[in-house]
């Protein structure tokens, strides 16, 4: 095996990676494992590895599980520290990790550490999902873009988003005249390219003179939104609300917003590749170890393409299945109550009251009544919430106010303090009238 060039192409400094080797061979574990790695393996030996054993080696006293670094037991603390750092939630934390380091258990402890992290569940993305469009795949990265403003504590930024490889650019606008905004494309455009084409919606900034002629000069189609669907410009819009968790996450969390977006961008998306791979064609380095396949090929624009067709396919039809999919809570659950956007509230379930409708008791005891979509189940425990056992108010049907008692799906408030519920599945749509505001209102 070349040893060297394996390690070499490990884009960690060489502390980090002169202080995982000494953790290794320090790791009665790991060490028990490579022994049986060279020679036979012992059977019922170092179960936790065993089964993945065809996919083990070793290097410079590091051992790997494919592009993997397989982190001794003392550091593996501080990994999922740093694999959780920009409170990414779960899915992109499994990602991330995926894509670095491993060890035995390593989705578990992720789920552990995700489901009860404060920023990570108050910024979950809502559980409903948006109706499914599907959008016409461009054939290549930046072929088509799409753009919006946003604002984000009181300062307005320009985005433009790659269709292809989801790649997001932000740029801060000084103003948000049409001037403002071309001269930041234009500089993000000599960075990329010229896309052929340019979504936006019909926001002054585009919907001037100005921009015309700069879609003109720099010779690409400019297709604007319809004023009557808002959807058109969804990849936008997507790539905004994106952004702005990103933002949030960052500030709150008082950590680097670069590093923030660079780990957004170069974690796997489901289909496997990160966006800055599909844009770039190679894998940036961020601040977790990992491996550079020297086969950069490896995701080739057509099996991303082809990928991405298949994903949305099986993202259609498992679409009307999602609503059933939901767990039933049982009484004395923690939850997380929905709440303009996001799951800010915690809460113990008191009773099923119809289906897939509960009354819970929220921390500063308000008892409300919410659709089990507004609804989220976590592993938090929380002793002011549960050991209140003997304080439970039964709520009985007529305490409901009456128009909101039909077995309809829509969840109502007990009180008067809570707004309409927020949800807007496509279940609620019906019976509800809360339409969404666009983002740039929601500030
Ligand atoms: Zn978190």
């Amino acid at each position: 095996m070349h040893v060297n060039l394996i390690v070499e192409s490990l884009p960690v400094s060489d502390q980090k990676l002169k202080q995982i080797a000494e953790e290794t061979a320090k790791d009665l574990v790991i060490q028990a494992v490579i022994e049986n790695l060279n020679n036979n393996w012992i059977k019922s030996s170092c179960a936790q590895f065993c089964n993945v054993r065809s996919e083990l080696s070793v290097a410079d006293g590091i051992l790997l599980r494919q592009d993997r670094i397989v982190i001794p037991q003392v550091l593996r603390e501080e990994m999922l520290y740093r694999i959780h750092e920009r409170h990414l939630g779960m899915e992109k934390c499994k990602r991330r990790s995926r894509d670095s380091v491993y060890w035995p258990g390593i989705n578990l402890d992720i789920e552990k550490m995700v489901s009860s992290c404060e920023v990570c569940l108050k910024h979950q993305n809502r559980q409903a999902k948006e109706p499914m469009i599907a959008t016409d795949l461009p054939q290549f990265p930046w072929q088509k873009v799409g753009t919006d403003l946003f604002h984000f504590h009181g300062k307005e930024y320009l985005l433009v988003v790659d269709y292809f490889s989801s790649f997001p650019e932000i740029a801060l606008l000084s103003n948000s005249s049409s001037a403002c905004v071309i001269q930041h494309m234009k500089s993000i455009f000599a960075r990329h390219g010229i896309p052929l084409v340019l979504v936006s919606d019909n926001g002054p900034c585009y919907n001037s003179k100005e921009f015309q002629d700069f879609a003109g000069h720099y010779d690409f189609k400019h297709v604007t939104s319809s004023p009557h669907h808002a959807q058109s410009n969804g990849k936008a819009e997507k790539g905004v609300h994106i952004v702005k968790h990103l933002l949030k996450k960052a500030s709150e969390g008082k950590s680097d917003l670069y590093l923030a977006l660079l780990s957004y961008r170069t974690t796997p998306l489901e289909h496997g590749a990160s966006p800055a791979e599909l844009l770039m064609n190679r894998k940036l380095r961020t601040t977790l170890p990992f491996r550079i396949n020297t086969k950069q090929d490896k995701m080739s624009s057509v099996t991303v393409r082809l990928k991405q067709k298949a994903l949305q396919k099986r993202q259609k039809t498992n679409y009307d299945k999602q609503t059933k999919m939901m767990k039933v809570l049982s009484k004395n659950d923690i939850v997380r109550v929905e709440d303009e956007n996001c799951w800010s509230k915690k809460a113990v379930v008191l009773e099923e009251v119809n289906p897939r409708s509960y009354v819970v008791r929220t921390e500063n005891g308000q008892i409300l009544r919410r659709n089990r979509r507004s609804l989220l189940k976590t592993q938090e425990t929380n002793k002011t919430l549960a050991d209140k056992k003997g304080e439970e108010i039964p709520i009985s049907p007529e305490r409901v106010p009456s128009n909101m008692q039909s077995s309809s799906s829509s969840s109502v408030p007990l009180d008067n303090s809570q707004s309409a519920e927020p949800n807007d599945s496509p279940v609620l749509r019906r019976s509800s009238r809360i339409i969404k505001k666009p983002d740039r209102l929601n500030l």
